[in-house]
This record gives structure tokens, sequence and C-alpha cells, in this order.
């Protein structure tokens, strides 16, 4: 057969799917090959991984005798057969992206059930384990996981043992529960290698727990905790009023962590919502003027221009 790939989305970021069914097919001794308008397919794959306001739907390619579509771009009720989704991505479709580097899922599905992710109705409940390593990695120096929630797993001490094991720099994409922390998997983290760490702290009515968890980490923690290591992702613009926003950031500031606003909603975002954002994030702005009340974004505006264009700002999001 010869296979199409469309990685909806764009390139940025390596389509774990679509590496699967690569590979899926190589294996089966297919040629695949990223979709081209000028050839004639018997299948053409179309994923798409975000929703329609981050990343508009393309029309069907008309020279593919059939066309598949998959991922939460489309729906959260396509999933990967079991013969596909144990297999070990093609990294070969992402040479740049994917050098030294493995992407994949230890775990999948997650017990919060936060109202604004569609993790648990996408992918259960309950924090399970659905891989080892070794499915998806082999020696690479950088391991990207995708997990939602890997604390949740029964499993998680086992799994941590791996990825300490790996040596390989690992990056947890999706964060880390903060609530779930305990001294045994902080002493287990810390074996990890890693450049950066990242928490949550979405709803106001679990300030208790993630500040339990936080304050943990920042007792066990063998690195110390700085902006340069520690974020913590702030859902805004959700369900909680500014003050409750502001507490959070100056909360975490103050616990040397490095509070990044994460905007719900964004093109419905009001202003003051956005100006948070683009104070708190920019770590230059943030550093320089402390108190978001005195905050000008018109001030600062010139200087960001000018600063943007030489790499000195950091992105908003
Ligand atoms: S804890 Fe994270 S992964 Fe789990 S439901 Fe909430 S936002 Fe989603």
């Amino acid at each position: 057969m010869k296979i199409g790939l469309i990685d909806v989305d764009g390139h940025n970021f390596p389509n774990l799917a679509l590496m699967k069914l690569s590979a899926w097919h190589k294996d089966r001794g297919d040629v695949v090959e990223w979709w081209d308008g000028f050839g004639q397919y018997d299948r053409v794959y179309m994923s798409k991984v975000f929703d329609e306001t981050y990343s508009p739907d393309m029309p069907e390619p008309l020279n593919a005798a059939e066309v598949v579509k998959g991922g939460t771009g489309y729906g959260l009720d396509n999933k990967l057969p079991d013969e596909i989704e144990h297999v070990c991505p093609d990294y070969s479709l992402y040479p740049e992206l994917t050098k030294d580097t493995a992407y994949g899922f230890l775990t999948r599905g997650c017990p919060r059930g936060c109202h604004f992710c569609i993790v648990a109705e996408k992918e259960g409940r309950r924090s399970c384990r659905v891989a080892e390593l070794s499915e998806w990695w082999s020696g690479q120096k950088n391991i990207v996981l995708l997990d939602p929630n890997l604390l949740a797993c029964s499993e998680h001490m086992r799994l941590l043992q791996q990825l300490i094991d790996s040596g390989a720099y690992v990056d947890f994409t999706q964060g880390l529960d903060c609530r779930l922390l305990t001294p045994e998997n902080i002493a287990a983290i810390n074996r990890v290698k890693l450049k950066q760490i990242h928490f949550a702290w979405d709803y106001m009515k679990e300030s208790a727990a993630v500040l339990r968890g936080l304050n943990l980490y920042r007792e066990l923690a063998t690195r110390k905790i700085n902006a340069m290591y520690a974020t913590v992702y702030t859902l805004v613009n959700y369900d909680t009023t500014m003050d409750e926003n502001l507490y959070r950031i100056y909360t975490l500031r103050d616990l040397g962590y490095d509070p990044y606003v994460m905007i719900y909603d964004k093109p419905h975002a009001p202003q003051e919502i956005r100006d948070l954002q683009r104070w708190c994030n920019n770590r230059l702005i943030f550093k320089a003027e402390p108190d978001f009340s005195k905050y000008s974004p018109k001030k600062w505006a010139a200087k960001e221009e000018v600063s943007e264009q030489i790499g000195l700002f950091g992105g908003t999001e």
C-alpha cells in the first residue's frame, strides 16, 4: 500500500499517532510518506490534536482511495488499535524534533476530572500504565513524557525508576500533580535527570493540597527551587477572580517558584487577563515590576518590541 500522512496541526511538535502509524505500516512493507498533492495514495491519515481555535481543519485530499481522520482535534472517541498503539514510533518522520529524543506515554488517564480538561473523558478517570519505557525509548539522550498524571498511577514508583535508570534528561511536559507528592516519590524525582519541573495550581479550592505539595517539594528537592527550575502553571479566566489570580502568582513567587499564567479560552479572554499573562510570563517585566497594579502595558510595549527583536523576552504561553 502507499500511505500518505497529514499532520493537520503543522510540524512544530511530533505527532505521536502518525509516527506509530508510519512504523506499523513500514513494518508491513508499505510505502509511507508525507502526503503530496501530486501523488496517488491507497490511504491517507489526517491527524489533528488541537481544536479549531488553535488548529483549523483542512480539506480532505482527493488523491486517496481512503481517508482516515484521527486525534483529539477530530473527537475524543478515536483511538489507535492496540497493535499500533504499542509499536515504537517512527521518529524519522520528524528528524529535527526527535533528534536524540524519544516521545511517549507510560500512563494514560487521570482521576481528577478537572472540568476544563479533556483527559478524563478521553482516556478514563484512572491513571493506568500503558507501556514500559523500553517500548518507545532506545537510548536517546532526552525523553519527552506526555503522561497527564504519572503520580496518580499506582505503579508510578516503578516507572520513575525506569526513568532514573535511563540516565536520560526527562521532560514531564504535562507537569507533575503536586497534590500527590510524597517524601518517597520526591526522593525518586530527585534522582531523575531534570532540566526543569512543572506543577499546576488551577483551582482555588485545591489550594491547601497544592501548597502542601509545593512546600514539601521545596523542603525535600535536592535542587534549589528557583524561577529557572520550577514552574507552576496557573490557570486564569476559568473560575477565579483577579484577586485569586494574583494571590496564586504572588504566593508562588514568594515560595521561589516560577508562576506561569495559562489562559482558559484565550480568544475570548478580557484584556486585563491578557495583560496579566504578559506581565507574569515575561521574566524581565515580572522582575522589573513586581506589582501588577503598577504594570503599564503601554509603557512596556515599546520596550518589548525592541527586546523581542533581540530575543530578550520569552513567550507568553
Ligand atoms: S489533573 Fe491535569 S490531567 Fe488531570 S484532569 Fe486535571 S488538568 Fe487534566
